[in-house]
Protein backbone atom coordinates (compact mmCIF):
# COMPACT_ATOMS: atom_id res chain seq x y z
CA UNK A 1 0.00 0.00 0.00
CA UNK A 2 1.50 3.51 -1.04
CA UNK A 3 -0.97 5.87 0.82
CA UNK A 4 0.64 9.55 1.05
CA UNK A 5 1.48 9.39 4.38
CA UNK A 6 0.66 12.17 6.47
CA UNK A 7 3.15 15.22 7.34
CA UNK A 8 2.07 15.38 10.92
CA UNK A 9 0.61 11.52 11.89
CA UNK A 10 -2.77 13.03 11.80
CA UNK A 11 -5.65 10.79 11.10
CA UNK A 12 -6.07 9.80 7.58
CA UNK A 13 -10.03 9.03 6.19
CA UNK A 14 -10.64 7.91 2.45
CA UNK A 15 -13.39 9.42 0.02
CA UNK A 16 -14.08 6.90 -2.65
CA UNK A 17 -14.67 10.02 -5.08
CA UNK A 18 -12.04 11.23 -7.59
CA UNK A 19 -14.30 14.73 -7.31
CA UNK A 20 -12.05 17.40 -5.38
CA UNK A 21 -15.17 19.14 -4.69
CA UNK A 22 -16.19 16.25 -2.47
CA UNK A 23 -13.05 15.81 -1.02
CA UNK A 24 -12.39 19.17 -0.19
CA UNK A 25 -15.86 19.34 1.32
CA UNK A 26 -15.43 16.87 3.80
CA UNK A 27 -11.53 18.29 4.40
CA UNK A 28 -13.35 21.58 5.33
CA UNK A 29 -15.95 19.51 7.52
CA UNK A 30 -13.58 17.39 9.20
CA UNK A 31 -10.22 19.71 9.53
CA UNK A 32 -11.89 21.73 12.82
CA UNK A 33 -12.98 18.42 14.45
CA UNK A 34 -9.98 16.54 14.26
CA UNK A 35 -7.01 18.77 13.81
CA UNK A 36 -4.54 17.47 11.86
CA UNK A 37 -6.90 15.29 9.56
CA UNK A 38 -6.26 14.27 5.79
CA UNK A 39 -8.60 12.96 3.68
CA UNK A 40 -7.39 11.14 0.39
CA UNK A 41 -9.44 10.28 -2.46
CA UNK A 42 -9.30 7.71 -5.35
CA UNK A 43 -6.04 9.50 -7.19
CA UNK A 44 -4.52 9.42 -3.62
CA UNK A 45 -4.41 5.31 -3.47
CA UNK A 46 -3.12 2.49 -5.45
CA UNK A 47 -5.61 1.71 -8.09
CA UNK A 48 -8.07 -0.84 -6.85
CA UNK A 49 -11.02 -1.94 -9.35
CA UNK A 50 -14.07 0.34 -8.37
CA UNK A 51 -17.33 -1.81 -7.50
CA UNK A 52 -20.06 -1.40 -10.27
CA UNK A 53 -23.72 0.43 -8.16
CA UNK A 54 -25.95 -2.13 -8.40
CA UNK A 55 -27.67 -1.37 -5.85
CA UNK A 56 -31.78 0.03 -6.31
CA UNK A 57 -31.28 2.60 -3.25
CA UNK A 58 -28.74 5.26 -2.27
CA UNK A 59 -27.94 3.69 0.94
CA UNK A 60 -27.12 0.12 -0.89
CA UNK A 61 -24.80 2.06 -3.45
CA UNK A 62 -23.10 3.84 -0.98
CA UNK A 63 -22.43 1.08 1.02
CA UNK A 64 -21.09 -0.67 -1.91
CA UNK A 65 -18.36 1.97 -2.42
CA UNK A 66 -17.64 2.88 1.13
CA UNK A 67 -16.98 -0.95 1.67
CA UNK A 68 -14.76 -1.18 -1.17
CA UNK A 69 -12.83 1.87 -0.09
CA UNK A 70 -12.42 0.45 2.97
CA UNK A 71 -11.66 -3.15 1.78
CA UNK A 72 -9.26 -1.95 -0.39
CA UNK A 73 -7.35 1.02 1.42
CA UNK A 74 -7.49 -0.32 5.01
CA UNK A 75 -8.92 3.24 5.80
CA UNK A 76 -11.97 4.19 7.56
CA UNK A 77 -13.71 4.87 4.25
CA UNK A 78 -16.61 7.28 3.62
CA UNK A 79 -18.70 7.15 -0.04
CA UNK A 80 -21.73 8.72 -1.16
CA UNK A 81 -24.28 8.29 -3.33
CA UNK A 82 -27.32 10.98 -4.79
CA UNK A 83 -29.79 12.02 -6.81
CA UNK A 84 -33.10 13.52 -7.66
CA UNK A 85 -36.68 11.78 -6.82
CA UNK A 86 -39.13 13.21 -8.54
CA UNK A 87 -42.87 12.04 -7.03
CA UNK A 88 -45.20 12.20 -10.50
CA UNK A 89 -42.44 9.86 -11.70
CA UNK A 90 -42.33 7.54 -8.48
CA UNK A 91 -39.39 8.88 -7.18
CA UNK A 92 -37.23 8.44 -10.52
CA UNK A 93 -34.99 9.15 -11.78
CA UNK A 94 -33.84 8.26 -8.21
CA UNK A 95 -30.37 6.19 -7.94
CA UNK A 96 -30.34 6.50 -11.79
CA UNK A 97 -30.45 10.44 -12.05
CA UNK A 98 -27.02 10.26 -13.05
CA UNK A 99 -27.47 8.78 -16.71
CA UNK A 100 -31.06 8.67 -16.99
CA UNK A 101 -31.05 10.38 -20.37
CA UNK A 102 -28.72 8.08 -21.26
CA UNK A 103 -24.32 7.19 -21.55
CA UNK A 104 -22.53 8.49 -21.99
CA UNK A 105 -23.64 11.10 -18.49
CA UNK A 106 -25.20 14.24 -20.00
CA UNK A 107 -26.45 16.70 -17.75
CA UNK A 108 -28.03 18.49 -20.47
CA UNK A 109 -29.66 15.16 -22.13
CA UNK A 110 -31.07 14.43 -18.40
CA UNK A 111 -32.17 17.82 -18.32
CA UNK A 112 -34.34 17.64 -21.39
CA UNK A 113 -35.76 13.82 -20.68
CA UNK A 114 -37.09 15.36 -17.00
CA UNK A 115 -38.66 18.27 -18.66
CA UNK A 116 -40.41 15.78 -21.50
CA UNK A 117 -41.63 13.19 -19.18
CA UNK A 118 -43.06 16.26 -17.00
CA UNK A 119 -44.51 18.26 -19.75
CA UNK A 120 -48.14 17.29 -18.72
CA UNK A 121 -47.58 17.57 -15.47
CA UNK A 122 -49.55 20.74 -13.86
CA UNK A 123 -47.93 23.10 -11.51
CA UNK A 124 -49.53 21.62 -8.02
CA UNK A 125 -48.00 18.56 -8.50
CA UNK A 126 -44.33 18.91 -9.88
CA UNK A 127 -42.74 17.94 -6.45
CA UNK A 128 -39.47 16.57 -5.71
CA UNK A 129 -36.68 15.72 -3.78
CA UNK A 130 -32.29 15.68 -3.71
CA UNK A 131 -31.05 13.21 -1.63
CA UNK A 132 -27.92 12.32 -0.80
CA UNK A 133 -26.75 8.93 1.64
CA UNK A 134 -23.46 9.23 2.73
CA UNK A 135 -22.25 5.12 4.14
CA UNK A 136 -18.94 5.21 7.01
CA UNK A 137 -16.96 1.65 6.79
CA UNK A 138 -14.63 1.35 9.48
CA UNK A 139 -13.05 -1.10 11.30
CA UNK A 140 -15.40 -1.80 14.09
CA UNK A 141 -18.62 -0.73 12.38
CA UNK A 142 -20.38 1.17 9.49
CA UNK A 143 -22.68 4.25 9.52
CA UNK A 144 -25.46 5.89 7.21
CA UNK A 145 -27.10 8.74 7.11
CA UNK A 146 -29.35 10.75 4.59
CA UNK A 147 -29.15 14.49 3.72
CA UNK A 148 -32.88 15.98 1.71
CA UNK A 149 -33.86 18.69 -0.11
CA UNK A 150 -37.64 19.41 -1.15
CA UNK A 151 -38.65 21.96 -3.82
CA UNK A 152 -39.94 21.03 -7.22
CA UNK A 153 -39.06 20.88 -10.80
CA UNK A 154 -39.55 24.08 -12.80
CA UNK A 155 -40.56 24.05 -16.58
CA UNK A 156 -37.35 25.49 -17.99
CA UNK A 157 -33.92 25.86 -17.12
CA UNK A 158 -32.76 28.78 -15.26
CA UNK A 159 -29.17 29.16 -13.96
CA UNK A 160 -25.59 28.85 -14.48
CA UNK A 161 -24.37 27.42 -10.91
CA UNK A 162 -24.37 24.35 -9.62
CA UNK A 163 -24.42 20.97 -11.75
CA UNK A 164 -26.81 18.15 -12.79
CA UNK A 165 -30.79 18.69 -12.37
CA UNK A 166 -29.77 22.37 -10.18
CA UNK A 167 -31.34 24.24 -13.25
CA UNK A 168 -34.64 22.96 -13.19
CA UNK A 169 -35.08 22.24 -9.26
CA UNK A 170 -36.65 25.21 -6.83
CA UNK A 171 -35.95 24.44 -3.49
CA UNK A 172 -38.77 24.85 -0.55
CA UNK A 173 -36.01 26.84 1.40
CA UNK A 174 -35.72 29.22 -1.33
CA UNK A 175 -38.78 31.50 -1.02
CA UNK A 176 -37.96 33.80 -3.89
CA UNK A 177 -37.85 30.96 -6.65
CA UNK A 178 -34.50 31.15 -7.85
CA UNK A 179 -33.24 27.79 -8.81
CA UNK A 180 -30.85 25.29 -7.03
CA UNK A 181 -28.17 26.50 -9.72
CA UNK A 182 -29.50 30.16 -8.83
CA UNK A 183 -27.81 30.22 -5.51
CA UNK A 184 -24.16 30.76 -4.31
CA UNK A 185 -22.47 27.59 -3.07
CA UNK A 186 -22.82 28.68 0.52
CA UNK A 187 -26.55 29.31 0.07
CA UNK A 188 -26.71 25.57 -1.67
CA UNK A 189 -24.08 24.26 1.09
CA UNK A 190 -26.96 25.75 3.77
CA UNK A 191 -29.96 23.66 2.27
CA UNK A 192 -28.52 21.02 -0.11
CA UNK A 193 -29.44 17.12 0.98
CA UNK A 194 -25.74 16.81 0.39
CA UNK A 195 -24.71 20.16 2.90
CA UNK A 196 -27.17 18.50 5.26
CA UNK A 197 -25.56 14.72 5.48
CA UNK A 198 -22.11 16.06 5.46
CA UNK A 199 -22.88 17.99 8.76
CA UNK A 200 -24.15 15.19 10.34
CA UNK A 201 -21.86 12.34 10.06
CA UNK A 202 -18.89 14.74 10.55
CA UNK A 203 -19.03 14.75 14.15
CA UNK A 204 -19.48 10.75 13.94
CA UNK A 205 -16.77 9.99 12.29
CA UNK A 206 -14.76 12.34 14.58
CA UNK A 207 -15.62 10.75 17.13
CA UNK A 208 -14.53 7.45 15.27
CA UNK A 209 -11.24 8.80 14.21
CA UNK A 210 -10.60 9.94 18.14
CA UNK A 211 -11.30 6.41 19.60
P1 LIG B 1 -23.50 11.61 -7.56
O1 LIG B 1 -24.05 10.72 -6.49
O2 LIG B 1 -22.79 12.81 -6.99
O3 LIG B 1 -22.75 10.88 -8.61
O4 LIG B 1 -24.77 12.25 -8.30
C1 LIG B 1 -25.69 11.48 -9.03
C2 LIG B 1 -26.50 12.36 -9.94
O5 LIG B 1 -27.59 12.93 -9.21
C3 LIG B 1 -25.74 13.55 -10.51
O6 LIG B 1 -25.08 13.20 -11.70
C4 LIG B 1 -26.86 14.53 -10.76
O7 LIG B 1 -27.51 14.23 -11.96
C5 LIG B 1 -27.82 14.24 -9.62
N1 LIG B 1 -27.52 15.12 -8.46
C6 LIG B 1 -27.08 14.75 -7.22
N2 LIG B 1 -26.92 15.81 -6.42
C7 LIG B 1 -27.28 16.89 -7.15
C8 LIG B 1 -27.29 18.29 -6.87
O8 LIG B 1 -26.93 18.76 -5.78
N3 LIG B 1 -27.71 19.07 -7.87
C9 LIG B 1 -28.09 18.61 -9.09
N4 LIG B 1 -28.06 17.33 -9.41
C10 LIG B 1 -27.66 16.45 -8.45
Amino acid sequence: MSLRQSQDGGAQIFVASRNAKKIAEMERILAPLVPGVQVLGLDDVDFYEEPVEDAPTFEGNALIKARAGFAATGLPSVADDSGLCVDALNGMPGVLSARWGGKPKSDDRNNQLLLDQLGDVPDERRQAHFACVIAFVHGAGELVVEGRMDGRVIREVRGSGGFGYDVLFVADDTPDGRTSAELSVAEKDAISHRGKAMREIGPAIAAVLAD
